[in-house]
């Protein structure tokens, strides 16, 4: 790993790659968490900034995210925007899109503990779970106000948890954001690095941006074990996220080609051991994906690894599809 000197690198942050608002906010509740996507971003990669560097002398790429506040339902959710008159390329990240990441990292994480983890190895599990606790009933609302979000913009429930609470579940939730947000980042990066100029990348396209994603973001050398799994695990619920969003773009095109084959290689290239827990991740995320679709829902309690979990729920999810 390069040394890099952290007053070189603030400086850097402070002059380069911010976010600018356009527009007015929807949802200031999840502005504070935004701006630490950028610490981890350049964390996770110093180097990265020759390369926008490069982008910014050989592309006209200019280094600052354009926040784009329009108040409209989920219509997109980043992408390597393109200015013709001036030639000018720039990031622009779509705020409606961030509570629904944010609310689906909180909803996984409390009921994957509360509801899911515990019920599924309990002897008198019915092969049902319920969000009847109160916590889980107020993860549940969060989760609906996120998804639902596509289609109507409504103020974040206040009764539910906010990206500023203090509590040790919702730092968490934090984490997996940034790290799901990075992963986005770093994906739109890769368009332009690997000059994907086309307005409408192709289902490759989109696979080598993840990789290069995926690449970047692990090759840092995390201090500690549990980050490298939050980065793993937020990277795997941003492509949920965007499996969901895909699914909830109309109920006529729902099976978008390929949404899970993406989602498959992106774990493929995290070269995750079969005991990992992003294996049980990704599989609750398609369970919830699942939900969408109105599937009646499984929980297999007998499995021999986490890896043989997902794949008996991914190969069910694509019967389903297909059947
Ligand atoms: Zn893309």
């Amino acid at each position: 790993m390069e040394q890099e000197n952290p007053e070189e690198i603030m400086k850097f942050l402070r002059e380069f790659i911010s976010f600018e608002n356009e527009g007015e906010m929807s949802f200031p509740e999840i502005r504070n968490v935004v701006d630490s996507i950028i610490p981890i971003f350049y964390k996770i990669c110093p180097s990265i900034r020759y390369k926008l560097k490069e982008a910014e002398e050989m592309q006209n790429f200019k280094q600052t995210i354009h926040y784009v506040c329009d108040g409209c339902g989920i219509h997109n959710v980043a992408e390597i925007s393109w200015e013709e008159d001036k030639d000018e390329r720039y990031i622009s990240v779509y705020e409606t899109f961030l509570p629904l990441l944010w609310s689906l990292c909180y909803f996984v994480l409390y009921t994957y503990d509360n509801c899911y983890a515990i019920k599924t190895q309990s002897d008198d599990f019915d092969g049902k779970l319920n969000f009847d606790e109160p916590g889980a009933k107020l993860a549940l609302k969060l989760w609906n106000f996120g998804r639902n979000l596509k289609e109507i913009v409504k103020k974040w429930p206040e009764d539910c948890a906010k990206p500023e609470d203090e509590s040790a579940i919702v730092l968490q939730a934090n984490a997996l954001f940034c790290y799901g947000m990075c992963f986005i980042l770093y994906h739109e990066v890769g368009h332009l690095l690997l000059w994907h100029l086309n307005s409408a990348p192709s289902i490759q396209q989109e696979k080598d941006a993840d990789d290069f994603a995926i690449e970047k973001s692990l090759a840092y050398q995390f201090d500690i074990p549990q980050e490298l799994e939050t980065a793993k695990n937020g990277m795997v619920l941003a492509l949920i996220s965007l499996c969901l969003l895909d699914s909830l773009a109309g109920r006529d095109d729902v099976i978008h080609p390929n949404t899970e084959d993406r989602l498959l290689n992106a774990l493929n290239k995290m070269q995750l051991a079969d005991e990992s827990i992003t294996w049980m991740i990704a599989a609750y995320g398609i369970l919830i994906w699942f939900n969408e679709f109105k599937f009646e829902e499984i929980f297999e309690k007998e499995y021999d690894t986490p890896k043989s979990y997902f794949d008996a729920v991914i190969k069910r999810f694509k019967q389903e599809l297909d059947g």
